[in-house]
């Protein structure tokens, strides 16, 4: 098998029909023998019917229906779980992204990197609610990547076999990110890709709980950075209150009681202010390494051994 395309579903029955038949349209510019594995995470609508009926017609299409809806991320394991393809790509199945920029990525995948990310070009959701959180993410850790990229919430991506299988065997987190992949030595890289709004004008299958969850798990889980970030700004607040402290006795020769006092006030707030955020940050690098060693992250992996 050369390919497989992996689409995790969760009551999309109105974009089931015309996403098989633009993956149809596009399956000559693409490596055979493929397969397409719809991974039906729970729906409750007619999205298992839907899909049922397209593979009587498509022998390419494979369904892995889940016992209940587990989540985006945790659907997708399973289908990197059941894929056979040389080379996994990954997509939203409500028609997001587009099957068409498929062979892009396939072709940067046979230029030999292990990750190729879909970056969105005019992405069309939400500003406030989506796009500032993840330029925020974006940026973070963007500054902690060997190969940096700049839309690590996109889903179209490509994986070799090998990291497709890496990441279902130790992300027992919700979600994974190319930065973590780049820090163990995969070969990341970014194409740019389009970007639709929902055909159906809803926002999204997650809800409002599920995307800040998302948000933190990818900050957390892709770099430790934020701790750094907490722990440097406690010692600022620590070294200004040094400041305040020599202003608090200058005032008390030359400015009077007041002012020195005012001083003072300012110096015990920023002191006890940056202690308590400094040492919360040091007990987040402690947390840090918690979670490392039980989200399984390897500390290297090896290619191959002659
Ligand atoms: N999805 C899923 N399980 C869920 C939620 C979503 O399989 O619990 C699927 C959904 O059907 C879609 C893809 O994941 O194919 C992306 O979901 P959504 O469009 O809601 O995410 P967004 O585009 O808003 O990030
Ligand atoms: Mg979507």
């Amino acid at each position: 098998m050369e390919l497989s395309i992996v689409i995790p579903v969760y009551n999309e029955e109105a974009s089931i029909d015309p996403m098989v038949e633009r993956l149809s349209s596009i399956l000559s510019d693409l490596p055979s023998p493929l397969e397409v594995i719809f991974v039906n995470d729970g729906s409750r609508d007619a999205t298992e019917e839907k899909l049922l009926d397209a593979k009587a017609s498509h022998p390419w299409l494979r369904v892995v229906n889940l016992r209940r809806n587990f989540g985006q991320h945790i659907a997708t394991y399973a289908g990197f779980d059941h894929s056979e393809g040389r080379l996994v790509v990954t997509l939203d199945g409500d028609l997001q992204n587009d099957p068409a920029d498929i062979p892009k990525i396939v072709e940067k995948l046979d230029e030999g990197y292990d990750i190729v990310c879909g970056w969105r070009m005019d992405r069309k959701d939400a500003f406030l609610s989506r796009r500032v959180p993840s330029l925020v993410v974006n940026w973070v850790i963007r500054r902690d990547s060997p190969h940096p990229i700049h839309d690590s919430g996109c889903f179209l991506r490509g994986y070799t076999k090998e990291a497709a299988e890496e990441i279902s065997r130790y992300s027992s987190t919700r979600s994974w990110f190319p930065v973590m992949f780049a820090k163990l030595g995969f070969r990341v890289t970014e194409v740019e890709v389009r970007h639709h709004a929902r055909p159906d004008e809803e926002d999204s299958r997650h809800g409002t709980i599920t995307r800040i969850s998302q948000f933190l798990s990818i900050l957390v889980g892709a770099t430790d950075n934020p701790f750094l970030y907490v722990v440097i700004a406690g010692m600022a607040a620590i070294t200004v209150s040094f400041g305040a402290l020599v202003a608090a006795a200058l005032s008390l020769i030359v400015g009077g009681l007041s002012a020195a006092l005012t001083w003072a006030v300012v110096a015990i707030v920023l002191a006890v202010w940056g202690t308590l955020v400094t040492v919360s940050g040091v007990v987040g690098e402690y947390v840090a390494r918690v979670h490392h060693e039980i989200g399984r992250t390897p500390r290297y992996l090896v290619r191959d051994i002659k």
